[in-house]
This record gives structure tokens, sequence and C-alpha cells, in this order.
């Protein structure tokens, strides 16, 4: 026996959660090892007579994916910290953080690995080469320890149970939120959304909310933890503009392209 008879669904609900923080971290490693594997790649080879890394669309791509993997490594440690705690915030975020950053972030990474195969152009492709090894791997972390939609259906059975958890969890992120107009919208709104009763709709829209979830927290974390010129363009981007549809869609006139893709790995 590993845990207390009649209670073997809690038991491995605690294994799980453990498994599943470990894929948002591991895809996190796989978006941060991709990207260094970009920057360094683009920053020696030569097209069109310049280095890749000089080609203003290029820097769009390595920026936004630089800003992307930043977001996801600062959700994944921070939520790794919660399990070193017990206070009842670390426990919300177990408890709804978990499931959500591991449909997020292994979904994106599964994009993003793609977008950053590209990056090598045909290089990219050979099979042999870590990049086609990156993009091979990254699908498995979105199925196993439970797929997209059971880690969305899990947010909401957590917040069903005890929507004391996303207040809490809500209330964390007032505080920081309040400092931006556009991060304060979206709060209230997903407040609300998550606090709706309607069951066949939350399910219908668990993916959009709950992809909302990870952004905002991810938009805070950043607030508090990164420089301004990485908070703000993370907002500015996920936020302010068209954004989504593919990586790259970045204004350099509101972004700082240098001192992102400088801080993303530091020139010799
Ligand atoms: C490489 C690998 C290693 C593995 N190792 C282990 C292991 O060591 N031990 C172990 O126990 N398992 C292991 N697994 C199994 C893994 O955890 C499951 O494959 C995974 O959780 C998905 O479950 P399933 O295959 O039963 O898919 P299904 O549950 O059939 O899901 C199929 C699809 O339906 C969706 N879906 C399911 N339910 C709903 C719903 N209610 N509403 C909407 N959509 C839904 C899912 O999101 C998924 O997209 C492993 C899997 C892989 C790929």
């Amino acid at each position: 026996m590993i845990g207390e008879a009649g209670r073997g669904i809690p038991t491995i609900i605690e294994m799980a959660n453990y498994t599943r923080l470990t894929c948002s971290v591991g895809s996190s490693a796989m978006l941060r090892q991709a990207l260094v594997q970009c920057l360094a790649y683009t920053r020696q080879r030569k097209a069109f007579g310049k280095h890749l890394a000089e080609h203003p669309l290029m820097q769009a791509v390595l920026t936004d994916l630089a800003l992307e993997t930043e977001a996801a490594v600062q959700l994944s440690f921070h939520l790794a910290h919660c399990y070193d705690a017990e206070d009842d915030l670390s426990l919300a975020w177990k408890r709804i953080m978990t499931p959500a950053s591991k449909f997020w972030i292994c979904k994106r990474a599964v994009e993003l690995t793609g977008e950053m195969m590209e990056v090598f152009g045909g290089n990219g492709y050979v099979e042999t080469g870590i990049m086609a090894r990156i993009f091979k791997e990254a699908p498995v972390n979105t199925i196993w320890e439970g797929s997209g939609n059971v880690m969305c259906l899990d947010v909401l059975r957590a917040i069903s149970h005890d929507h004391e958890s996303i207040e809490l969890l809500f209330h964390s992120f007032a505080e920081t939120a309040s400092q931006e107009p556009v991060l304060q919208n979206e709060l209230q709104s997903l407040f609300r959304l998550f606090s709706q009763s309607n069951s066949h709709d939350l399910q219908f829209t668990a993916r959009a909310l709950v992809s909302r979830l990870v952004i905002l927290a991810q938009a805070v974390l950043l607030k508090q933890h990164a420089p301004d010129f990485v908070s703000d363009a993370f907002i500015q981007t996920r936020y302010r503009e068209f954004h989504g549809q593919v990586v790259g869609m970045i204004d350099p006139k509101t972004v700082d392209v240098e001192k992102l893709l400088e801080r993303a790995l530091a020139s010799e």
C-alpha cells in the first residue's frame, strides 16, 4: 500500500501532479534548448549577404520565441517552487496551475519546436540533428500523464470542487494586474467566465479559458520577476496586437528587440 485504503484516486493524483509538473518543466527546457540553438545558429549562418540573426524578419521570429520561452520557464519554476510550500496559495497554484501549465506549455512546445526547426532551414529537418530530435520529442509531453482536453477538464474540476482556490489565485494576481489596465480587464473577465455555472459551456470553452489563464499568470510573473522590457513586450504582444496565429508578429517600434535577444543569449 502506498496510500490510505479507499483513497486511491487522491493518492495517484498527487503522483500525477508531480509528473505533470515535470512535463511543464521538460517542455520549457526543450524550448530553452531549442532557442539557444537557434540564437547560436543564426549568429553564424549567413544568407543573402549577412548573418541570419541580422535580418529584421528573423529578429522578429527570434524575439517572439525568446519571449515565449522566458514565460514558459518562469511559469514552470514558479510552479515548482509551490511544490516546496504548504500555504493555501501554493496549494491553489499546485491544484489549478499544474494541469493548466501542462496543457499550455507542452502544447506550445509542439508548435514552437517546429518553428525553431525551421530557423535552421533544411539542416533543421535532418533526422540526426538536434532540432529534428527536439521536434520529435515535444508531442509526448502533451499526451502522457493526461492529454490536453483532460488537463483542461482537470482545471475545471479543481475549480468546481474548491472555488475558493481560484478566488485565492486571482486575488494574488490582482495587485500586479492593477498596474496594467489590459491585465486588470482580463482578470475580471476571466474570473466571471470561470464562475459561470453552465457546465456544457464551461467544458466547450475550456481550452480558451485555460489558455487565457496561463497567459495571465505568465504576464503577472514576468511583471514581478523580469525586467520591464521583457514583461512590457510580453503583454504588448500577447494582448495588444494581433497575435497567436504565427510566430513573429512583433512591432519593433514598441519592443526592444536588441535587448531581448541579448538577454536570451549573451553575445561573446
Ligand atoms: C510514451 C508513453 C508512455 C506512457 N507511459 C505510461 C506509464 O508508464 N504508465 C501509465 O499508466 N500510462 C502511461 N502512458 C499512457 C498515457 O498516460 C495515456 O496514453 C494518456 O494519459 C492518454 O490517455 P489515453 O491513451 O487513454 O487516451 P484517451 O483517454 O482515449 O484520449 C484520447 C483523446 O480524447 C481526449 N479526451 C479524453 N477524455 C475526454 C473528455 N472527457 N472530453 C474531451 N476529450 C477527452 C484526450 O484529451 C485525447 O486527446 C504512456 C503514454 C505514452 C505515449
